[in-house]
C-alpha cells in the first residue's frame, strides 16, 4: 500500500468509529493493537448482547451509526449473526466485517444475505484484514463524498430557482414580471404567437372605495383566472399595474378569439373579494413576420385603448371589436 493511500485514508478514519466485538481476549487484543494506527474511536464488546446496547447508545448520542463493525460470529449471549440481523434492521447500509473460526454453512449463507461487507475466517491475517479495512474506509469515504456533492447541488438547484423566480415572477401575482415576457417577446420575434393586451376596467374606483389591499386582492384574484383558463404552455405576465400580458404561440385567429373571449366571460361573471364584479378589456395582436416587436406591442396596445374607447369590457383586434352577447 502506498504512502500517501494510507495518509489519505488515516486522516479520514480518524473521523469514524469502530466496533469490535469478539469474545476470545487474545484476538481482542490484537484486533485492538492492529486497528489503533487508523482509528482513535474505538469501541468493544466481547458478546453480542452488551454490543447491541453499546451500538444503540451510540446512535442516540451521537445521532448517527457506529460507521464499521467488526464481529466474530460466534459470541456468548447473542450470537454475531443474530447482533447483524438486528442492527441491519435499523441501518440497512451498516458496514459489517465478520469473522469466525469454523463456519457453519448456514451461518454462512445467512450472513452472506444479510449484505456484510466481508466475511474473513479464522485465524486472522492480519495484513489482508488491514486491506479489508482500508478498502471499507474508502468505500464510506466515496459514499460520503457522493453525498456532500448531492447536497451541494441541491442547493444550488435551490438557490437558482429562488434566483430565477427573484428576477422573473411578479412578487404580487406570482406571474411573469415585465423583465421576462420582455425577454420572451424577444425570443418569440420569429414564430407564430398571439398578444394579447388586458387592461381592468375601473381599478382606480376599486381602490378608492375598498382601499388598496383589497385592490392587490382582486389582481392576485384576476391573475389566477388568467392562469386557470390558458393553456400550461401559454405565457401569462403582468405588464405592470392592473395590465397583463398572454402570449398564445402558434396559435389561430379563431382559437386566439376564443380563448380571450372565453376569459372575458370568466372575468365578468367571477365575483372577486368583497363581492366585486370587475370586467376587462382586450387589445390582440396576432403575430405577422415583418413586423417589429414594438410595433406588435404598440399594435396590441392600441386595440386595448380602442376597446376601453369603444366602451370597456370588449375585446379589439385590428380595430375590430368583438364580443358575444350573453
Ligand atoms: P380604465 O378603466 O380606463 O382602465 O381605468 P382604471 O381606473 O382601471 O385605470 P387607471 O390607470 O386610472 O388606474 C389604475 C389604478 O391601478 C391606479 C393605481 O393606483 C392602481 N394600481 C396599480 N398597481 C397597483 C397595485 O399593485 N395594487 C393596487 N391595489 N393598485 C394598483
Ligand atoms: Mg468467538
Ligand atoms: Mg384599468
Ligand atoms: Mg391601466
Amino acid at each position: 500500500m502506498n504512502n500517501r493511500r494510507l495518509s489519505d485514508i488515516r486522516e479520514f478514519s480518524q473521523t469514524l468509529t469502530l466496533l469490535i466485538i469478539e469474545d476470545d481476549e487474545l484476538v481482542l487484543n490484537q484486533l485492538k493493537k492492529s486497528f489503533s494506527t487508523l482509528f482513535t474511536n474505538i469501541l468493544i464488546s466481547n458478546n453480542g448482547f452488551e454490543a447491541l446496547d453499546i451500538y444503540y447508545k451510540y446512535h442516540k448520542k451521537h445521532n448517527k451509526f457506529i460507521d464499521i463493525v467488526f464481529t466474530d460470529l460466534n459470541l456468548p449471549i447473542m450470537n454475531g449473526l443474530e447482533f447483524c440481523e438486528k442492527i441491519k434492521l435499523d441501518n440497512e447500509k451498516q458496514i459489517i466485517i465478520a469473522t469466525s473460526a469454523y463456519a457453519d454453512i448456514n451461518n454462512l449463507q445467512k450472513i452472506i444475505d444479510l449484505g456484510i461487507y466481508k466475511f474473513i475466517p479464522k485465524p486472522l491475517n492480519f495484513e489482508n484484514l488491514f486491506e479489508i479495512i482500508i478498502k471499507s474506509l474508502e468505500k464510506i469515504k466515496e459514499e460520503q463524498k457522493i453525498i456532500k456533492l448531492h447536497e451541494e447541488l441541491t442547493s444550488i438547484k435551490n438557490e437558482n430557482i429562488r434566483l430565477f423566480e427573484q428576477a422573473s415572477l411578479d412578487k404580487l401575482t406570482g406571474l411573469y414580471n415585465r423583465r421576462y415576457i420582455d425577454d420572451i417577446l424577444s425570443k418569440y420575434i420569429n414564430c407564430n404567437f398571439s398578444l394579447i393586451f388586458t387592461d381592468i376596467d375601473y381599478f382606480k374606483d376599486i381602490n378608492d372605495t375598498y382601499g388598496h389591499r383589497v385592490g392587490d386582492e382582486v389582481l392576485i384574484e384576476f391573475a389566477k383566472i388568467l392562469k386557470n383558463h390558458t393553456r400550461s404552455y401559454d405565457i401569462v405576465g403582468r405588464w405592470g399595474g392592473e395590465e397583463f400580458i398572454i402570449l398564445l404561440k402558434e396559435t389561430d385567429v379563431e382559437t386566439t378569439l376564443f380563448i380571450t373571449e372565453k376569459l372575458r366571460k370568466t372575468i365578468e361573471s367571477h365575483e372577486m373579494p368583497e363581492n366585486i364584479k370587475i370586467t376587462s378589456s382586450f387589445g390582440i395582436h396576432i403575430s405577422n413576420l415583418n413586423k417589429s416587436l414594438e410595433e406588435i406591442i404598440d399594435d396590441a396596445d392600441e386595440n386595448l385603448y380602442y376597446a376601453k374607447k369603444q366602451g370597456k369590457n370588449r375585446i379589439s383586434y385590428n380595430f375590430e371589436i368583438y364580443k358575444e352577447e350573453n
